[in-house]
């Protein structure tokens, strides 16, 4: 692919941008930009890059009149919610314009007639709950940190640990106010519950991050926040059969809210991250089952149907957690694990988000063990995540001190991806391709959809200035300079 090549960011471009924004909310001194260089990837797999200048727009209208500037003048424009992403998507590659959503953060319009929100993209999502719980309301999934924003969170099509039985952020949303890369307005979507007319756009840009098109406002459908959710915690004597009472309980038709897998050694580097004591410390692997009800009568009813399955495949013993308390501190311990597992040499965030059929997931962690201890890297296999849905998070943490092999990283994450393909399964459940998987996704897509994908691509977006050198077109210089190993 041609370099594509961009304008600079002038002083009379500030002045002009400050002029639609405003003098304080346009930055360019570069200390003040630290914050806008990275995501939540971690720093070993990618270093941040600083965008020319920020602006922080508080309406549609400027979001339009800049992004129509820019793409007058060829200069690229990198959208930026809460910066909690894990695929490098905000890291502004080629510089330009870093536009942050955090001031459009105002409208959050419950309509309890239509059980909907109408809200501003720039809204955090733990403010959006806040707001529709206020009126006795919810949106089931919580799909991320609560520190990204609406409009970040449907970017990237966030999925979490509830995904099993309420799916992920494409199913929530019904409407969209988009800003075209050339500036034009779109409204997409509405208060409908059904809408067959036409393509649906609004759903082709959702899960586009950032490289169609600005979202400025969401339509996002609610349900009465009726149920509580409690969690079993069942330790198993290996890791195949916990993870194969996963399969029977979906086979039965048992669905709780989410079953999260974790490994004896996970646990223990959880516990020592944060303090804090497991409930329990038998078992080589344990499922963590969120189950939810209208009362504690109809959680411990259908927790009770659970634990006699997991008695059944070779469960240990089981834990109820239904006071806060105790909540609250398995929970810090699974956050203390993901926090472990982003310190460090890890073999990399760009294949931790395989996701496979949830019936092959015991297939796929054996595979992915045996060849990471075949390989000549040293150091911990962990297998942790979301199994109800099939988006275990593997990853090998290497040594943080001598010297590592990363070609031998590489072949090792590779054989990874391509078990996972030929599983059935795909490279990225739910952080997305952003930067870091570029080229990967062309293993995983044939020609033509690449073709498809890329006529998409120059359709929105001509002048390829919306979060270049992300997803698509095939950019060899990026990919050569971000994607080491
Ligand atoms: C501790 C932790 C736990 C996490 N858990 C999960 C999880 O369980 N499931 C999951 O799916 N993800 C998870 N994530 C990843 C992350 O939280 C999500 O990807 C999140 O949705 C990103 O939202 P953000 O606002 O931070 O977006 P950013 O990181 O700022 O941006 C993400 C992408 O969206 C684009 N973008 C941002 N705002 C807009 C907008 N308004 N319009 C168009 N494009 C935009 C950006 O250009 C970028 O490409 C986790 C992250 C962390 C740090």
């Amino acid at each position: 692919m041609i370099k594509p090549s961009y304008n600079k960011v002038t002083d009379e471009i500030i002045e002009y941008l400050k002029d639609i924004c405003g003098d304080n909310y346009v930055i360019s001194d570069r200390d003040s930009m630290e914050s806008y260089t990275h995501d939540e990837l971690s720093p070993v797999e990618v270093k941040g890059e600083y965008p020319e200048v920020v602006v922080k727009p508080n309406s549609t209208e400027q979001i339009s009149r800049i992004m129509n500037f820019a793409d007058e003048n060829k200069i690229p424009v990198t959208p930026m919610g809460g910066k909690t992403g894990l695929a490098g998507g905000m890291i502004p590659v080629y510089g330009g314009i870093g536009l942050s959503l955090e001031r459009l953060n105002e409208k959050i319009e419950v309509d309890e007639d239509n059980l909907m929100v109408e809200v501003d993209a720039g809204v955090t999502m733990n403010d959006l709950y806040e707001a529709v719980e206020k009126k006795g309301l919810t949106i089931p999934i919580h799909p991320t940190t609560g520190d990204s924003q609406v409009g970040g969170t449907i970017a990237a099509n966030a999925g979490g640990e509830s995904t099993l039985k309420h799916g992920v952020m494409r199913d929530y949303v019904k409407g969209l106010e988009v800003v075209l890369p050339n500036g034009e307005i779109l409204k997409l979507g509405g208060k409908l519950l059904k809408n067959n007319t036409g393509y649906s756009l609004m759903h082709l840009l959702i899960g586009s991050e950032g490289t169609l098109a600005i979202f400025t406002k969401a339509i996002l459908r609610l349900y009465p926040s009726s149920e509580e959710s409690k969690f079993i915690i069942v330790p198993f004597e290996s890791g195949q059969s916990a993870i194969k009472t996963v399969s029977e309980m979906i086979k039965k038709g048992i669905m709780p809210v989410g079953i999260e897998y974790l490994e004896r050694e996970t646990i223990i580097r959880g516990q020592q991250k944060v303090n804090e004591n497991w409930p329990c410390d038998i078992g080589e692997a344990t499922l963590m089952i969120f189950v939810s009800g209208k009362n504690e009568d109809e959680i411990l009813d259908k927790a009770q149907e659970i634990m006699q399955i997991c008695q059944q495949r070779g469960a240990v013993d089981a834990f109820l957690a239904f006071k806060s308390k105790e909540i609250d501190k398995i929970l810090k311990i699974r956050a203390g694990i993901a926090e472990v597992i982003q310190e460090g040499n890890v073999t990399g965030h760009r294949s931790g988000d395989l996701v496979v059929p949830p019936s092959k997931i015991a297939e796929m962690i054996d595979r992915a063990r045996t060849i990471f201890f075949e390989s000549n890297l040293e150091g911990i296999f962990y297998a942790f995540g979301h199994a109800g849905d099939g988006n275990v998070h593997i990853e090998g943490k290497l040594p943080d001190e001598g010297i590592i092999d990363w070609k031998e990283v590489k072949e090792v994450r590779d054989k990874w991806i391509q078990e996972a393909i030929n599983l059935g399964g795909d490279i990225t459940g739910e952080h997305g391709i952003g930067l870091i998987k570029k080229a990967e996704l062309r293993k995983s897509k044939s020609e033509e959809e690449m073709r498809l994908m890329e006529g998409i691509k120059n359709l929105f977006d001509p002048n390829n200035i919306m979060n270049p050198g992300k997803i698509v077109p095939r950019d060899d210089e990026v990919e050569d300079k971000y994607i080491k190993i």
